[in-house]
């Protein structure tokens, strides 16, 4: 039986460069990745308006994982919608996707952050309380990304807090059934139940459905928040880090890829050999 390679991917500082957002050699490898039909689903703490772009740009057209696991984007199509269904009956219907809302939404996040704000008397800084220039200032966007950014559906990105109030807030936000976590530059704030992992899994299974074949995972990332993605897949990879050396992960069989972001991302697509002229070189 044939086995499906399925490639499960970070953004920022992993398929592309942390500070100059430029994919760099990426982009000669993955038209190799897409003629072999292996699937490069992106999952990262971005938008969907920000990886919308970020796809048509690299002509990535499987599904992808947003803000931080809290949705999945699946394009029309792509998978049977009863099986979508049967599998989440959270979904919601856009113009060319079927979304899966892991996560609580937004404005629910939003709603508790203030009240934590107010009854704890702490201070931080999320994208809801800053306009478009501000955000573009603090990320090193440009306006039109900015505003991409600030179009969140599952998870506040916090740009601003200190140590004392993100002890605080952590343990708050448990009472609401969110939580905080760590995205390499940023605190973000989403639903407990939601994660980049769970995202994988059921992503894992609409794909093992679509093909009916043994699937072979591969997970690229670079920091914290990644972790949830990296355990649930069978190749977990970490690239190298601008500021130098890789995140320590507990995860069995983790590799530490040489490369920084992109650089790093091409030598894992090589250390895996599933390419032209390649054998596999763990099958
Ligand atoms: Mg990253």
């Amino acid at each position: 039986m044939n086995k499906k390679f399925l490639i499960f991917t970070d953004i920022d500082g992993t398929l592309i460069d942390l500070t100059t957002f430029d994919p760099g050699p990426v982009t000669d490898v993955l038209p190799k990745l897409q003629k072999k039909d292996i699937p490069i689903v992106l999952c990262s703490a971005k938008t969907a308006m920000e990886q919308i772009k970020l796809r048509e740009f690299l002509n990535i057209k499987d599904p992808f994982i947003v803000e931080n696991g809290g949705g999945i984007y699946i394009p029309k199509g792509y998978f049977e919608d009863k099986i979508i269904k049967e599998i989440s009956p959270q979904i919601e219907y856009e113009d060319h996707y079927i979304k899966i809302c892991v996560g609580t939404s937004y404005k629910y996040i939003r709603k508790i952050l203030e009240i934590i704000k107010k009854e704890e008397k702490i201070y931080f800084i999320g994208f809801g309380d800053l306009d478009v220039n501000e955000i573009s200032r603090l990320t090193g966007l440009d306006k039109k990304d900015s505003e991409l950014a600030k179009k969140r559906e599952f998870d506040e990105t916090i740009v601003e807090i200190d140590k004392i109030s993100v002890d605080i807030l952590k343990t708050r936000l448990k009472e609401f059934g969110l939580k905080l976590i760590h995205g390499g530059r940023f605190y973000h704030v989403i639903s407990k139940d939601a994660s980049k992992g769970k995202s994988v899994i059921i992503l894992k299974n609409l794909f093992k459905n679509k093909y009916k074949t043994e699937l072979v995972t591969i997970g690229i990332g670079d920091s914290e928040n990644d972790y949830d993605m990296l355990k649930h897949v069978d190749y977990p990879y970490v690239v190298e880090k601008k500021s130098g050396g890789w995140i320590n992960f507990d995860i069995f069989d983790l590799k530490k890829i040489k490369g920084i972001g992109p650089h790093g991302w091409v030598n894992v697509i090589k250390d895996v050999g599933i390419l032209e002229g390649q054998a596999p070189n763990f099958l």
